[in-house]
């Protein structure tokens, strides 16, 4: 069973060299009874939090990720299917989504919200590492839940090509919103505009004031921010932000790697303005999973949302795939093919 193995915490940006590949022999058994599950892994997904799993124990981030063990295999979400089931809940063929690791097999004990069954199969299989996923559940979720949107209200999205961003954005849309997203590169601010339907797009990286980016893209200011990245971006949309706006902050890749992470400077703000700052997590709404996939699902048959994903093919590619997400790397949704079948 090839695995891939945490060599040691990470300080800084990860390297491959800090994941290495094992062949080990595991017992696969799941006895009747046991509830246990042996899972043949299709799809991994490769997501920023799991940076925050290959760190050294951090207290104040234990209520989200608790760390990977250093000389023990990684894990994360994936799509699998069930080869052998000591579960009653689970039999041979059924395919589910969850928490696995980064391995070919894996043997699971699936719990309530730990994992899903996956009954929708008209649409790609791999979107359940994304779209209709962990990622997928944080955008519908912020949105909906933390955003309080309205028709008509102007929304800023911030890494908004990738897996969470791009729905975010489509969501807003859907909404009857203004919506403007920011990118890496060029390549990626035309998907913006040209595939997902951003109203407008700019690539943070070639603008020297991020402030004056966002004055010139919300002359009337921002009602909601999607977080996807901190540091200087979230500082200047506090400039921008009107009265009573409200922020999601769903994620801060820009300091994952960082040993310190950067001060706000424009805090204040959200007292002048009466703005809304909440953060949230992805599990704490996976009850609303059926309801969100009989919301998404009409679209997506309709072809009314869209979602690109960057394909990886071999475990062998997962490290640096996942590393690729601190550097920009990847279009879209980044995932690792493991077996097409
Ligand atoms: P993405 O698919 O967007 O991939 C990460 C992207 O982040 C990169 O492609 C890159 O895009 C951008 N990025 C990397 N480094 C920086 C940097 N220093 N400054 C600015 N942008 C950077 O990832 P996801 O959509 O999966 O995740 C987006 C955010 O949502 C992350 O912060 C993640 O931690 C968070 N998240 C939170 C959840 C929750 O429950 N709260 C659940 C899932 C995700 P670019 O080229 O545009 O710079």
């Amino acid at each position: 069973n090839k695995q891939v193995i945490l060599r040691d915490y990470v300080t800084g940006f990860p390297k491959e060299s800090d994941l290495v590949f094992n062949d080990a022999t595991v017992d696969l058994s799941v006895p009747a009874g046991s509830n246990k599950v042996l899972v043949k892994n299709l799809y991994l997904s490769c997501d920023p939090y799991m940076r925050i799993r290959m760190g050294k124990p951090d207290p104040s981030a234990a209520a989200l990720a608790l760390p990977y063990t250093p000389g023990q295999q990684i894990y994360g979400y994936g799509v699998s299917k069930v080869v052998d089931s000591g579960h009653p809940d689970y039999t041979k063929g059924d395919l589910l989504w969850g928490i696995v690791g980064w391995e070919e097999y894996s043997v699971i004990t699936p719990t309530i919200y730990s994992h899903f069954k996956i009954l929708h199969t008209d649409v790609p299989l791999s979107y359940y590492t994304g779209l209709l996923g962990m990622a997928g559940m944080t955008a519908y979720s912020g949105f909906y839940e933390i955003c309080s949107p309205k028709k008509g209200e102007t929304v800023f999205v911030s890494a908004a090509s990738g897996a969470v961003g791009q729905l975010v954005g489509q969501l807003a849309k859907i909404m009857g919103c203004y919506v403007v997203g920011s990118a890496g590169s060029n390549e990626k601010v035309d998907l913006l505009k040209n595939k997902f339907g951003f109203d407008e797009a700019f690539n943070y990286k070639e603008e020297k004031d991020l402030d004056a980016a966002l004055k010139r893209c919300f002359p009337e200011g921002i009602d909601i921010y999607f977080e996807n990245v901190g540091g200087k971006m979230l500082d200047a949309v506090l400039l921008n932000m009107n009265l009573k706006g409200r922020i999601a902050v769903c994620g801060m890749i820009s300091q994952y790697n960082l040993e310190e992470q950067e001060g706000v400077r424009n805090l204040a703000t959200v007292i002048y303005k009466r703005v809304k700052l909440q953060g949230f997590v992805v599990s704490d709404f996976y009850d609303k999973y059926s309801k969100f996939l009989e919301f998404v699902l009409p679209y997506i048959r309709e072809g009314k949302i869209t979602y690109v994903e960057d394909v990886a093919e071999g475990l062998e590619q997962g490290p640096s795939a996942l590393i690729g997400l601190f550097h920009g790397k990847n279009v879209g949704k980044q995932l690792i093919v493991v077996s097409r079948e």
